[in-house]
């Protein structure tokens, strides 16, 4: 409740971004961080990776003048439907799911195309050694050394544990 508190004024947000495209980043895309916008996901991460820079603007206190919104026409994104106290974590939060997408970043990029979210489900169950911990097994499909069994073990299981967990996923009109 209460009157209006802190708002970011709007000049300064314009004067930081231009200063900023003069030195270098005029082909970044501008990004401000807002629970108001677009819902952050690992699609937009893709496209982001494929940008050639981006600016992160974070608010603070009660956000942004809206004329900055009106005047620079930013991609607005929202990492999730809860509040944080700035854009700073969320800014890290794009950064680092970013990054990681850009070729040459993370050692094996094999495993990239089989996370949670790239083919719109949740990724199989994982194991290690040894095949048995504490009365738990590895399925045996998986100790078999049958490469095609095993893909089919885990695309089976990627689908079982989405429709339980994240049904959302497989049929978008059916979110939460
Ligand atoms: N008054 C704003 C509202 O109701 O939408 C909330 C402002 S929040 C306290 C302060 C700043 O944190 C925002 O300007 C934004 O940059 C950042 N922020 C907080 N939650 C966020 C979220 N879920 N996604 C992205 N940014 C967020």
């Amino acid at each position: 409740g209460g009157g209006p508190g802190m708002v970011i004024m709007a000049e300064p947000v314009f004067e930081a971004v231009e200063h900023l495209r003069r030195n270098g980043r005029e082909e970044s895309l501008l990004v401000l961080l807002t629970p108001g916008g677009v819902r952050y996901t690992q699609t937009l991460a893709r496209e982001l990776s494929r940008k050639k820079g981006l600016i992160l603007l974070c608010g603070h206190y009660e956000g942004f003048d809206e004329r900055v919104s009106q005047g620079l026409a930013p991609l607005e994104l929202s990492i999730g439907d809860y509040v944080l106290t700035g854009g700073e974590i969320p800014a890290m939060v794009v950064l680092d799911s970013v990054v990681r997408l850009i070729p040459g970043v993370l050692g094996a990029p094999g495993s990239l195309a089989e996370e949670s979210f790239s083919e719109g489900m949740l990724e199989y169950p994982q194991y290690t050694r040894p095949p048995e911990v504490r009365g738990m097994k590895v399925p045996g499909v998986l100790l078999s050394g049958d490469h095609a069994e095993i893909a089919r073990w885990r695309r089976r299981a990627a689908e079982e544990r989405t429709k339980a967990r994240r049904p959302d996923l497989l049929d978008p009109g059916a979110k939460g």
